[in-house]
């Protein structure tokens, strides 16, 4: 198909005409190929159905009275076809009755336009060339989007093939520094590669995590769901941390009410998350802080909230939106160190667990932060308490 420069017209198109009135028929296709246009007949189902597979017209006017099959089983098989070319043409059709129900039936069955008769041949002309433009544009816009797929892809790849070779060495200098602060005698020294050490671990840490984004939506996570107990799960992710706010001289207090149900979800998953949540507490709260983590049944027993509160610098109002997409760091964090995607990563868990995560934030006063997960269906839900919200 080519554009007329001077009518802005699309021309040479492929079109059937399917039609058993050989004279309409005739004058359509007659019409249509004074526009430019390639046009072919066809005066039954059958033959309509053989000229298409043949030929992959670009649109079809289809006549929805033919003797054996007739224009609706036509449409459906175009629509239904294995072939992207021959699913993806354009229908026009045809009918004597001008019935709502008519026009409907054929749109749902994937019509693209629909015209009664009597029609001027005008009027069709009209429409087939708005249907053309419209296939036009379509197929311009697939090939734009599928290149940019095709990009984004080998860019994932570049991605992904960089952080693993950074991974590697980086992995190898932790374990050295480590050796080394075994065998080093000298305190002054054992501090140095204390440093070498930590750095290297959260290097590490960060390229992990912009590998899990490159495999989004993280592959194969569905496939690792299973009951999870919630409790003990935010309890041991709660200890794990505790060494790293005791550094910080910040408290750390876990409360939880007692006989919870099950999630259904990724264990893994959930402590990547919960680790990101608590780190980021421990990291955005200054020392001798506090923080508060607290598990609680939710909507009547419908789902299982884990509070996360702290009293540390907080979030800037114009950031809070934000902080959710990746690489978005909050204006007032820019003192602790962090490339902006623990959250993000926190995000896309919650909602792969069919879940939503709400925060309240007040600068300088500190942040909350909860995961509300739904209960595995199939528990009964149990009534009465409620999380600190509301
Ligand atoms: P990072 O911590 O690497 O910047 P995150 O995606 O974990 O990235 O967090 C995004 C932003 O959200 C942070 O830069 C910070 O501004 C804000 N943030 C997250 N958690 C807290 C918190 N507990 N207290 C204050 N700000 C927070």
């Amino acid at each position: 198909m080519k554009k007329d420069n001077e009518t802005g017209d699309l021309k040479g198109a492929k079109i059937l005409v399917v039609e058993d009135e050989r004279d309409l028929a005739g004058m359509v296709a007659f019409a249509l190929r004074k526009r430019g246009h390639e046009v072919d007949e066809a005066h039954d189902g059958a033959d309509a159905w053989r000229k298409i597979r043949a030929g992959k017209p670009d649109l079809v006017v289809l006549d929805l009275m033919l003797p054996g099959v007739d224009g609706w089983e036509v449409c459906r098989m175009i629509r239904r076809d294995e072939t992207k070319e021959i699913r993806e043409a354009a229908v026009l059709m045809l009918s004597a009755r001008a019935e709502a129900e008519d026009r409907v039936h054929g749109l749902e069955l994937g019509a693209d336009d629909y015209l009664t008769k009597p029609f001027s041949l005008e009027e069709l002309r009209l429409r087939v060339e708005k249907l053309l433009e419209k296939r036009q544009a379509a197929r311009v816009l697939y090939e734009e989007v599928s290149q940019l797929h095709g990009k984004m892809q080998e860019q994932e790849v570049g991605l992904r093939r960089v952080v693993h070779d950074l991974k590697t060495p980086l992995i190898a200098m932790g374990a050295s520094a480590k050796l080394m602060m075994r065998r080093t005698p000298q305190e002054e020294n054992l501090d140095f590669l204390k440093n070498i050490y930590e750095n290297s671990l959260r290097l590490t840490r960060w390229l992990e995590e912009i590998l899990v984004f490159s495999d989004s939506p993280f592959k194969g996570m569905m496939g690792g769901m299973e009951e999870t107990e919630i409790q003990p799960l935010v309890k041991r992710t709660v200890d794990l941390l505790r060494p790293a706010a005791g550094e910080k001289n910040i408290e750390v207090a876990f409360e939880s009410q007692s006989s919870l149900p099950p999630v259904l979800g990724s264990v893994k998953w959930m402590q990547r998350a919960l680790e990101n949540l608590i780190a980021n507490a421990i990291k955005y709260t200054p020392e001798g802080g506090r923080i508060e983590v607290g598990v609680f049944s939710h909507a009547e027993g419908e789902s299982v909230e884990i509070v996360i509160k702290d009293n540390g610098i907080g979030i800037l109002p114009d950031d809070l939106p934000k902080i959710f997409e990746p690489f978005q760091r909050g204006r007032n964090a820019l003192g602790e160190k962090g490339i902006g995607l623990g959250l993000s990563l926190v995000k896309e868990v919650v909602d792969l667990h069919g879940g939503r995560i709400e925060v309240k934030s007040e600068p300088q006063k500190g942040s909350t932060f909860a995961l509300i997960l739904p209960v595995h269906k199939g528990f009964p839900p149990k009534g009465g308490a409620t999380g600190i919200y509301n």
